[in-house]
């Protein structure tokens, strides 16, 4: 098979990984060496008119040896397959990179033959660019569920990223749609990566040079609705990978119904306005100081698909509110729908100098359509006259034709995953 079918049927079967993302990586370019990979900039897809957006997203093979019920590339769904050798990879990779179509290569597979093969195949695309071709551009590469510990550790002295994709948020689920796979099997790897960048952290504070593993962190990819498990059961499991795991980003991926089971929901359209109030709590747990507990628990085990996660906890906790823009700590700010990380800061150094009144707001970043409600300013309150959370709601809540207006992106368009992330996590 010629390597351009393949590459036209392994990239497109690499679209449903939504574990990619932008580096966060500054692997610099040494003597006679190729390329470097940047802190930013690094984007996952090509354009639709052809232009490359810098990452070359490609499965090594989409020959699997598993049958998970809701993947496109299990053994017993009929479809052309295809693998890559590693020299036709790196070529790939090269020749892309050469012609400024590419930042990196972000390097995913099926599970051809062994976990352990199809990591070897993997170790020899990574060691070959380096160590052959000098390359020094961004990798990120998956971590087989069920590899040899050792080729985890050889893969990750040469990327800049790994992801073990744990699909499913509980055993049950696993066990009902990904049978072959289990928690376990899938955690083990990540404890590796998690002890090798900390390892590595400490050895790099000792020696100058000492190499570096997994500089850019680990990710995974969750996918959401495939199963009965709740908003609380995703978010729970998040943050404790965050916690325990040290990871970077954990992605939730709307469940896209490529085949009929009875096992699989019968659902019309993947559940994207779940996947992004899952994005908005995740960014909550990140960056605004938020645990799982108080946005759900199981009186509420699920995001109310209407209003954001911050909006829903703000009303739930109305009797916090209104509070004063002039006199709230950083904390208390930072939990005021419509004011975000970069706006609570601004808040707090501008008003060092002066008083913030209401019309400064705007200018410092604040969402008003939101914060209105939840702030005063200089003692007076813009917002309507009752504190009355039911208010309040009716005033917040998303229309549906903006709510149907979230579509799924395919391998072609022109927004980044990322893009797509920083849009519905951004300022709210
Ligand atoms: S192991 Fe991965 S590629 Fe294979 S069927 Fe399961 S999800 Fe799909």
């Amino acid at each position: 098979m010629e390597v351009l079918e393949k590459l036209k049927i392994l990239s497109d079967a690499a679209k449903y990984d939504v574990s990619c993302s932008s580096s966060g990586s500054n692997r610099k370019n040494k003597n006679g060496g190729l390329g470097e990979a940047h802190n930013s900039g690094i984007c996952h897809s090509w354009s639709d008119d052809g232009r490359c957006i810098s990452l070359l997203k490609i499965l090594m093979t989409n020959y699997c040896m598993y049958d998970c019920v809701y993947c496109i590339n299990r053994s017993s769904n009929d479809l052309p397959r295809a693998a890559f050798t590693p020299d036709e990879i790196v070529d790939l990779t090269i020749n892309f990179y050469k012609r400024n179509y590419i930042e990196g290569l972000f390097l995913s597979s099926a599970v051809f033959k062994s976990p352990d093969y199809t990591m070897e195949m993997i170790f020899e695309v990574v060691r070959k660019l380096r160590e052959e071709e000098k390359f020094n551009g961004y990798i990120h590469t998956k971590a087989i569920p069920g590899a040899d510990k050792r080729i985890v550790e050889k893969v990750g002295k040469y990327v800049d990223r790994m992801s073990v994709n744990i699909e499913l948020p509980t055993e049950e689920g696993l066990k009902l749609l990904a049978p072959s796979k289990n928690k376990e099997s899938i955690l083990k790897p990540m404890g590796l990566i998690k002890a090798g960048i900390t390892q590595s952290t400490e050895e790099m504070k000792k020696f100058r040079y000492s190499p570096k593993f997994v500089p850019a962190g680990q990710t995974t990819q969750l996918i959401v609705g495939a199963t009965a498990d709740s908003d609380l059961k995703v978010l729970r499991l998040s943050e404790g990978l965050y916690n325990s795991y040290g990871l970077k980003r954990v992605y939730y991926s709307a469940f896209i119904p490529v085949s009929t089971n009875p096992k699989l929901p019968v659902i019309k359209s993947p559940p994207l306005i779940r996947e992004n109030r899952l994005y908005q709590a995740d960014w909550l747990l990140r960056f605004y100081g938020f645990e799982s507990r108080e946005l759900l628990d199981e009186n509420k085990p699920d995001f109310d698909l209407t209003l954001d996660p911050k909006c829903d906890w703000a009303l739930r906790n109305i009797n916090l509110f209104p509070v004063e823009i002039n006199k709230a700590d950083y904390n208390m700010l930072l939990r005021v729908p419509g004011i975000g990380v970069k706006s609570a800061m601004k808040i707090i150094q501008a008003r060092r100098f002066s008083s913030i009144d209401f019309y400064d707001l705007k200018k410092l970043g604040i969402v008003l359509k939101r914060a209105q409600y939840f702030i005063t300013c200089k003692g007076k309150h813009y917002g309507v006259k009752s504190m009355d959370d039911e208010i309040i709601r009716n005033h917040l809540v998303e229309k549906p034709s903006t709510l149907g207006n979230y579509q799924q992106l395919s391998l072609f368009d022109q927004v980044s995953i990322e893009d797509k992330c920083i849009e519905i996590g951004g300022q709210f």
